[in-house]
């Protein structure tokens, strides 16, 4: 795969609630390792397309395809994350009763086929990669301590950790920087641009400083389909995003 390939396409999504259109002839291609924002107000339907792209909601028609030649629309939500799309959603699901190690160690194994995978030792990539993990969401000195005792941002970071271990091509984050601090804010960022490249992102958000800090290429929803998309400085400068979104 190229660079500039797609690692996923959507042509023309339409998805339907009791003939509510929630989107409406939705295309958007991501790059393979772009970092790509999608912002827009409530109800623009950021989360059904998370839904769409996961395999969580059936649009009425449309195609998706992921990587290239994988049409999503026939894989289950589990093989869709088999395949390697990782979604986290906004708020954290971490296993509290579990210290933060063992969180990464379960997320580690249950990609593969669940008792067989469970029973596991893991081995020593698998070890070195959870020690990376949680080096890079500065979680080492806690892996000891039960998730649930952790801070909210600490959890957040943990779950970002669990999809991390399981190698995804593609990161769907769901509001990422929503009750964190500004410093976690700020390294959440740092952490993005970094993963970015070697992974792709998508991250759906409503922090404009944040955005602002992260992408360099935007899509803006507005009641379920694309207003707006190309650098945040051009989306920053449409008339329509200001009226619908950002205000004057
Ligand atoms: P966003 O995440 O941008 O706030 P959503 O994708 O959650 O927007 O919602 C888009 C629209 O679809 C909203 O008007 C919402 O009320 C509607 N909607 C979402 N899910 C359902 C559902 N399961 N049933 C009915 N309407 C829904």
């Amino acid at each position: 795969r190229g660079k500039t390939d797609p690692v996923l396409q959507l042509e023309k999504i339409n998805v339907t609630f009791d003939g509510f259109r929630a989107l409406t002839d939705l295309s958007l291609s991501i790059g393979v390792g772009e970092l790509r924002c999608v912002i827009g107000p409530n109800g623009a339907g950021k989360t059904t397309l998370m839904d769409v792209i996961t395999g969580k909601t059936q649009p009425d028609n449309g195609r998706i395809f992921y990587d290239q030649d994988i049409d999503l629309r026939t894989l289950s939500p589990v093989e869709i994350a088999r395949a390697g799309i990782g979604r986290k959603f906004q708020k954290p699901t971490v296993f509290e009763a579990l210290t933060v190690v063992e969180n990464l160690e379960i997320a580690q194994k249950c990609d593969k086929s669940v008792w067989h995978s469970l029973r596991a030792k893991l081995n020593g990539e698998q070890r070195d990669r959870i020690s990376e993990v949680l080096q890079l969401l500065r979680l080492t000195e806690f892996s000891k301590r039960s998730a649930g005792l952790l801070s909210h941002g600490q959890k957040q970071f943990l779950e970002i950790g669990m999809l991390l271990v399981q190698e995804p091509h593609l990161l769907l984050l769901d509001e990422p920087a929503a009750g964190l601090t500004d410093a976690e804010t700020d390294y959440i960022a740092e952490l993005f641009r970094r993963l970015a490249g070697k992974h792709s992102l998508m991250v759906v958000e409503h922090d404009m400083g944040f955005v602002e800090s992260i992408a360099d290429h935007v899509t803006v929803l507005h009641q379920g389909q694309v207003l707006a998309e190309g650098s945040l400085r051009d989306v920053q400068a449409n008339e329509q995003v200001i009226d619908v979104y950002l205000g004057r």
